[in-house]
């Protein structure tokens, strides 16, 4: 079927191609799907690039709100397609009123996200990014580059699904105490000496918080000035998760104070200005996210935690494979979103 497949980076397309290609040779010509590719987000703006094409396909900074949804169910639009797990930018309500149905790509690699989290948790103790940067400009003195051992630390994992379950088990490999909190167990985890405790608890408790929850309006600035006042000093705070779920401005205070020991995101509330862009030639205006750059106890990455070979290439397969089932009238399964999982 013809797709408008939105955000695209090169990447994006050499991946949904290849992928294109398997079902072609597979099936013959007329198992691929027509694909067109825009630069742009899904916007207000580029929502015109769509009209008339059956099927979009959207990153998770595109603008699924109602104003865009009733745009695309003007030019015919019966399918959007992301090619992510969180569906935090899609009004699923409206789209389910409108007759739009959300596809998804429910698991890629969960290993994917779940090492770049231990990566991050390793190179903020280490200190690998400042030692990277002296060692290249000849200093080899070890000031200000103490660490300490993950092993016998405690660490919060909130959010024990798909990624979080991973990096619990990654944690209690490396000889931590693991502390859960979810709403909802995992019985994955039961054997492996994690222990689910109250969010108060493992506030007070953990050296390292990871967070690997979805953004809902429930999870909305999770962490908080009132939270992050709940923490032990010095704590460690890992989001690869949605920028929503911290507060920012909160999180730069607590930097300064001390109360945050360390930061490492993947993620940021207003990262759609920002990420998957070179900018290195612009004045970034957003002031707390300069801030924030300014802190040496403090590692960004761009929103690349899913970004390995593996997951590409899961995720034009399910994309594709969705696209697929929908044209033949095939149920979508757990890669439909419902309104049921807003709820
Ligand atoms: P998942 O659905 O498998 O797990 C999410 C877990 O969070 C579930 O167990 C759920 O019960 C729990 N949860 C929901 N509300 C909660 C609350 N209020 N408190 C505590 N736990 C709560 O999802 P997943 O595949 O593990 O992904 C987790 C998140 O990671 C996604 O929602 C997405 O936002 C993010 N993600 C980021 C990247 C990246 O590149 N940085 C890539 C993929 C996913």
């Amino acid at each position: 079927m013809r797709v408008a497949v939105f955000s695209t980076k090169p990447y994006d397309r050499k991946f949904l191609d290849e992928a294109n290609q398997r079902l072609i040779d597979a099936g013959g010509p007329r198992a691929g799907h027509e694909i067109g590719y825009f630069e742009s987000r899904l916007t207000v703006e580029s929502v015109a690039l769509a009209f008339g094409i059956p099927a979009v396909c959207v990153f998770v900074n595109d603008e699924i709100d109602p104003l865009v949804l009733s745009m695309l169910s003007g030019g015919e639009t019966k399918l959007v397609a992301l090619r992510c797990a969180g569906f935090n930018n899609t009004n699923v309500a409206e789209a389910a009123r409108l007759g739009i149905t959300i596809a998804r790509v429910p698991a890629y690699s969960p290993h994917a996200v779940a090492e770049h989290t231990i990566g991050l948790m390793l190179a903020l103790n280490r200190k690998l990014h400042r030692a990277h940067a002296r060692v290249r400009e000849g200093n080899f003195a070890l000031e200000g580059l103490l660490g300490f051992d993950l092993h016998g630390k405690t660490v919060g994992v909130i959010g024990t699904g798909r990624i979080g379950a991973i990096v619990a088990q990654i944690l209690t490999g490396f000889g931590c105490r693991v502390l859960l909190n979810d709403v909802q167990h995992n019985p994955a985890l039961a054997s492996t000496g994690a222990e689910y405790v109250e969010l108060d608890s493992l506030l007070a408790e953990s050296d390292v918080i990871t967070l690997h929850c979805p953004l809902t309006p429930e999870t909305n600035h999770l962490i908080s000035r009132e939270t992050l006042a709940k923490t032990k000093p010095g704590v460690m705070l890992i989001n690869t998760s949605r920028g929503g779920l911290v507060d920012t401005t909160a999180a730069v205070d607590a930097l300064k104070s001390g109360q945050l020991g360390f930061l490492g995101l993947d993620v940021y509330e207003e990262e759609s200005d920002l990420f998957f862009r070179d900018l290195s030639d612009q004045v970034i205006q957003d002031d707390v996210f300069s801030r924030l750059l300014t802190f040496p106890n403090v590692l960004i990455t761009g929103h690349q935690a899913f970004f390995t070979a593996e997951a590409m290439t899961a995720i034009a397969d399910t994309t594709l494979a969705n696209l697929t089932a929908f044209q033949r009238g095939e149920s979508l399964g757990a890669n439909q979103v419902t309104v049921d999982m807003i709820r």
